[in-house]
């Protein structure tokens, strides 16, 4: 298998996942690697916003973004897992909608893959380990963290994603599993044809007949009670509180700029969510 030691030329690819940290990275390299391919690997269960959002960015880019696709879809990868719903603890969805794209689309070349995971951040990757494949994160090596995520986005002109103007955290399918409550409200507000469309996916599956549900212990059908829907509103307001509360050292500036921090979400997914 070719390594990054044999004579073939290197290809250089950047995954774009469709969410702010990764445009970023495409923005911030721009005309410095010469022939750089960006892919989306597109699981056919994202949200309108991201393919808008990519076709923005392939303008400012002006190179083709490659959307890879899985060779077959969704439901029926889900039919062969025997209709259980992925998970923290079953991500088949990642490997299969995600990583084998990636991995098919390289092949044997050698290639170095951009990553954006930033100088503030201390994740591990969901990331290839095929020896043809080195991954290098730039931010991560030139101190590149949040706010100036933010600011290579406003500078270009791009702006954040637009589902991140409803209060959605992260890109990925519509229904992922890493989503807060808080945003399973808002998808629910914002697309509720969406949410209907993941609350179907709730139904007992073929191995054991039990129910899986998107937000492991609670289904969607009960998370949107107006009752429960207001106690998930009341409960994200006072983390927010006990969040400002716990940073009020920031500077003001940065703060109403909104570049602080980014708020605090739950373990998410790199390949999908960057
Ligand atoms: S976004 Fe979530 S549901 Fe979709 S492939 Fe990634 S981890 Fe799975």
């Amino acid at each position: 298998m070719a390594d990054l030691r044999d004579n073939k030329k290197v290809r250089h690819i950047l995954s774009l996942s469709g969410g702010k940290d990764s445009a970023a990275l495409a923005v911030h390299m721009r005309g410095r690697v010469e022939g750089m391919e960006y892919i989306f690997h597109d699981t056919g269960k994202e949200l309108p916003e991201t393919y808008e959002y990519l076709d923005r960015l392939e303008a400012y880019l002006g190179v083709k973004i490659v959307r890879t696709t899985f060779g077959t879809t969704f439901d029926d990868l889900l039919r062969r897992y025997g209709g259980m719903l992925p998970s923290n603890n079953r991500r088949w969805c990642t490997k299969m909608m995600k990583l084998k794209p990636f991995e098919d689309y390289v092949g044997s070349d050698p290639c170095i893959n951009y990553i954006a995971i930033r100088a503030d951040e201390d994740r591990v990757g969901y990331i290839s380990h095929k020896p043809n494949i080195k991954a290098i994160f730039p931010f991560r090596d030139e101190g590149i963290s949040y706010p100036d995520v933010i600011r290579i986005l406003k500078d270009s002109g791009i702006g954040l994603p637009p589902f991140m103007e409803w209060g959605r955290s992260r890109s990925g399918c519509y229904f992922c599993f890493y989503q807060q409550k808080i945003e399973w409200v808002r998808l629910k507000h914002k697309h509720p044809d969406y949410y209907e469309m993941a609350k179907a996916y709730e139904k007992p599956n073929r191995v054991n007949a039990n129910i899986f549900f998107w937000c492991k212990d609670e289904s969607l059908e009960s998370l949107e009670r107006p009752e429960r829907t207001r106690q998930i509103i009341e409960n994200w307001k006072k983390t927010q509180e006990r969040e400002r509360g716990r940073r009020k050292n920031i500077p003001l500036a940065a703060v109403l700029a909104g570049m602080d921090f980014e708020p605090p979400t739950r373990e998410g997914c790199l390949i999908c969510q960057l």
